[in-house]
């Protein structure tokens, strides 16, 4: 008999101070939460909306990557980049852990500071901000921000002079699959005058900032950052401020990466190249993102259609149409450049959680999101067995850029999340 999953027992995470006592939490592997959520499903055959798309949410899964940055890189302090996956279950958890926040938006910096975040523990990291939100910071003691222009200098000393003002700084982005720098960091050649106006203007500057780009595949792009961090630092001494705080931004490579960049790669480069160049006195934060979200998150399709192709070498292809798509989680594919990757959840009733029959038939086929658009397109080649209209696919490390983007175009609902955490 199925078990049905809100007969699970809900779990105390972590010892956490604060319960994270709104959502059930199970305590299964993600695997065991999809087969139960299935069940349940086919229970439930004739109620409204039983084949949604969903999301598994392993806690577990994120507080493991906090221990291994705990671990990895003791002395920079985690500020999770809300943005990446603003999950009230992930944020709660994280708020718990006592982090930091990297919020880009007033909304960011109201949901951080409703779960008891206090206002020290958040950076409002945008070096461009609407003058309200910059007043609603000053109102709530969010002092720290970044800037990177000399017109955001004269914003904020009209709104909120005694801000705490990171200097953000121009980095070499160029092997980032996200180059942010083509909007934002200050050149170094301008750095100079910026300080500089800072001081006529009696702004109180603390530190230097950058931001390799997100999805940074090159550890030395992270050596080479803190190398200009410090003669911004130095830049900023000569012109008689005091820094004391580092922040060195996200762009590390989410906990699934084995191979290539990995964030064993990146913590030692830059934890050494840090010590080198800043005294122990300096506080070295970061705003990681993709890092503690994406390969928590799984997400399930069902295949709502299919069409049977034939192409020019009269080979068989499908076309399986699932029900998320471009428009609502896979928008990373667009505005994140990723690539997903298709897995066979189950077959005509029965889990296959990938594992083929024996000396069984592949078929290229294409993978399409609900809507009625053709740009719709999650995988176009995949090789995948027969699979028919009432069978699941699913999709890992889907927990980074995918839900927060989501829109509701067509009339489509954004997927629910269920949570879990393995943990142990
Ligand atoms: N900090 C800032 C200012 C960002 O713009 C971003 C992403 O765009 C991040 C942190 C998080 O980056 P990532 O998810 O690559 O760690």
């Amino acid at each position: 008999t199925a078990v049905l999953l809100n007969q699970a027992p809900q779990t105390k995470l972590f010892n956490s101070k604060q319960p994270l006592q709104d959502k059930l939490v199970y305590t299964r592997s993600v695997k065991q939460v999809i087969k139960e959520k299935l069940e349940a499903m086919s229970t439930q055959k004739w109620e409204l909306d039983q084949e949604n798309a969903f999301f598994v949410g392993d806690l577990g899964e994120v507080y493991r990557q906090h221990l291994r940055w705990k671990s990895l890189l003791p002395r920079i302090e985690p500020f999770f980049a809300v943005k990446s996956n603003p999950d009230p279950m992930v944020v709660k958890l994280l708020a718990s852990l006592g982090i930091g926040f990297d919020c880009a938006s007033k909304s960011e910096i109201q949901q951080v500071l409703s779960v008891g975040v206090e206002p020290s523990r958040i950076i409002y990291a945008n070096p461009c901000k609407q003058a309200s939100f910059i007043r609603f910071a000053a109102q709530h003691n969010v002092a720290r921000m970044t800037f990177d222009n000399a017109e955001e200098l004269f914003k904020i000393k009209k709104l909120y002079p005694d801000a705490e003002l990171i200097l953000r700084i121009l980095t070499d982005d160029s092997k980032s699959l996200c180059q942010l720098g083509l909007k934002f960091g200050a050149p170094l050649d301008t750095i100079n005058n910026l300080l500089q106006t800072a001081k006529d203007l009696n702004l109180n500057v603390v530190g230097v900032s950058f931001h390799v780009g997100s999805g940074c595949l090159d550890e030395n792009a992270f050596a080479d950052a803190v190398v200009r961090a410090r003669w911004a630092f130095d830049q900023g001494e000569a012109l008689g401020f005091k820094f004391n705080i580092l922040d060195i931004g996200g762009g590390f490579p989410s906990g699934n990466v084995t191979e290539g960049i990995t964030f064993e790669k990146i913590a030692a480069i830059v934890g050494p190249a840090i010590d080198a160049m800043f005294p122990s006195n300096i506080r070295v934060i970061a705003e990681p993102g993709r890092y503690y979200v994406a390969s928590a998150f799984t997400v399930c399709t069902h295949v709502i259609g299919r069409r049977t192709v034939t192409n020019e070498e009269n080979e068989t292809q499908y076309m399986y149409y699932v029900n998320d798509g471009m428009y609502g989680s896979f928008n990373c594919i667009l505005f994140d450049h990723q690539q997903v990757q298709p897995k066979v959840l189950s077959r005509d009733g029965n889990l296959m959680f990938d594992e083929m029959k024996e000396d069984e038939r592949t078929f290229t086929s294409s993978i399409w999101g609900p809507t009625c658009d053709s740009i719709d397109c999650l995988s176009k080649e995949a090789k995948l067995p027969a699979l028919d209209n009432g069978d699941w696919i699913y999709w890992e490390n889907m927990g980074a850029y995918t839900i927060c983007a989501a829109s509701k175009f067509n009339g489509f609902k954004q997927s629910e999340v269920i949570y879990t955490n393995t943990f142990e």
